[in-house]
């Protein structure tokens, strides 16, 4: 910070109330843009940027009459950083070798974030929500992107790696038509609600089966890949067109009206289905969008086995390191990418899913299950409380997120030392309680309309900065190293 003040101490102007010692400058977001000198400081309740020199920012001027700004950090000034500072904003990245998302569904995960991934050779999203958590949060596109832009520039990260915005799980036109309105690198679209769920005996697949235009093409050859043979029977692949026919069509129209002019990656979705999507299904699905001309980066199966929030992998490994690899030279054959969803945690596939040379890979709510262990660490009586709240939370969440969870065996909050509450975020159950009861624990409010936990939480976070960033580094570090992503 000396540093800071004293490399720029001909153009900061430390007038009355701008000494800048005050303020609490974080070094590594000191720059210089066209004789604006910009950075972002730490004040008691919230941080806040200073500029000198002309600049756009909306703010508080100096009473003295000087060019000095101190501009809170509000969508404008966002928008302003990211002209200013090409790096604060996102960029397209599902084209590199190894993107990993990271969720981050508070606003203050992005320090911690970019401490892990200052030290692999993986890229990151840092801005990546779905609908359904904006809606539990009430955030918005611009309060995601903007926590994102902040942080990176705070921390300076950097003028070489970068980071995507990802509007996640998009079901419809109009979601697309938002995140894309907002600036965000990647649409991923959730053609969920288009893939056929319900089981087809024999006969009633032959009586809804129409003739598909390509169905020669499927059933006269089979498909030599490196490491496996698809082919496809005649019974087999009308099923399967059943299936994934009216996802296809979905995906198709959305591209060709929304995206083939649009500068941004494109994910197709088709995780979020009962059945694992087998290899020959991802073949048919993603043979289908390049024979229409659609151009995508990413595709998202099902993968065998559970791929529960929060919890480890559960399944049968070297049965998924088979159909992975499989799944993985089909992408290779098409030119996109596997996309791993719900990844957080599933340290048991991370070195099958590492071996690929490229992927992308996301998780969204371990980065909070780690704000709510810091919350247990540091302060036992509201962690208590909270802990009761999400169990009384459990079935309306469990509407939205499927998880096994059993509050049975969640041992009583009651009964635990407060210095064995951390150890409740190595326990399956009580972390799925936590990771899916966010929207409820957020939201929560008192007779007199004061939020339960919201503000006493954010309160904690903000004190506590530091820990939870560290905390962040070593969760989402641990992630990248078994990923075999290489340390810089
Ligand atoms: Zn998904």
């Amino acid at each position: 910070m000396e540093n800071a003040v004293k490399v720029y101490n001909g153009k900061f102007l430390p007038k009355q109330g701008l000494d800048p010692s005050a303020y609490g400058v974080y070094p590594n977001s000191i720059r210089e843009m066209e004789g604006v000198l910009v950075y972002m400081a730490r004040e008691s309740e919230r941080d806040v940027l200073i500029a000198v020199g002309k600049s756009d920012f909306e703010g508080v001027p100096d009473a003295a009459g000087t060019d000095c700004v101190r501009a809170p950090l509000t969508h404008k000034n966002a928008d302003i950083l990211r002209q200013m500072f090409p790096f604060c904003a996102p960029r397209r990245v599902l084209g590199e070798k190894r993107t990993i998302g990271v969720g981050d569904r508070l606003g203050i995960a992005t320090s911690g974030h970019i401490r892990a991934f200052r030290r692999f050779d993986a890229l990151p999203v840092f801005a990546q929500q779905s609908i359904r958590e904006l809606n539990l949060t009430g955030r918005t596109y611009e309060d995601v992107l903007d926590a994102a832009t902040f942080a990176v520039f705070r921390e300076g990260f950097s003028h070489t790696h970068g980071f995507g915005a990802d509007g996640d799980h998009l079901k419809t036109p109009e979601e697309v038509k938002y995140a894309l309105s907002r600036g965000y690198t990647i649409i991923t679209l959730d053609c969920g609600e288009h893939i056929r769920a319900s089981a087809m005996t024999d006969a009633e697949v032959s009586a809804a089966y129409t003739p598909w235009v390509r169905e020669a093409d499927y059933l006269e050859q089979s498909v030599r890949l490196d490491n496996a043979v698809l082919a496809f029977s005649a019974e087999e692949f009308r099923r399967m067109a059943l299936i994934y026919g009216k996802a296809i069509e979905f995906a198709e129209s959305v591209y060709h009206s929304l995206l083939s002019d649009a500068d941004v990656d494109f994910e197709i979705s088709i995780d979020e289905t009962v059945a694992p999507t087998t290899p020959a299904q991802h073949y048919f699905v993603a043979k289908e969008m390049r024979d229409r001309g659609v151009k995508f980066a990413s595709l998202a199966p099902r993968f065998c086995g559970e791929f529960q929030k929060g919890v480890d992998y559960v399944g049968d490994v070297k049965q998924f390191q088979r159909e992975f690899q499989v799944h993985a030279k089909i992408a290779e054959h098409f030119g996109h990418k596997i996309s791993v969803h719900s990844g957080s945690d599933k340290f048991k596939v991370f070195p099958v899913v590492g071996e690929e040379t490229r992927f992308h890979l996301k998780t969204a709510g371990t980065s909070w299950l780690e704000a709510m262990r810091l919350v247990a660490m540091k302060d036992a009586p509201l962690y208590r409380e909270v802990h009761r709240f999400a169990l009384s939370a459990l079935e309306d969440a469990r509407r939205r997120y499927h998880v096994s969870a059993d509050p049975s065996n969640i041992p009583d909050v009651s009964a635990l030392a407060d210095g064995e509450l951390p150890s409740l975020f190595s326990q399956s159950d009580a972390r799925q309680v936590i990771h899916i009861t966010y929207g409820s624990i957020l939201s929560a409010k008192a007779h007199d309309g004061s939020f339960l936990f919201r503000d006493r939480l954010f309160c904690l976070w903000r004190e506590n900065e530091d820990a939870y960033a560290e905390l962040l580094n070593a969760h989402i570090g641990r992630h990248l190293e078994l990923l075999r992503c290489k340390a810089r």
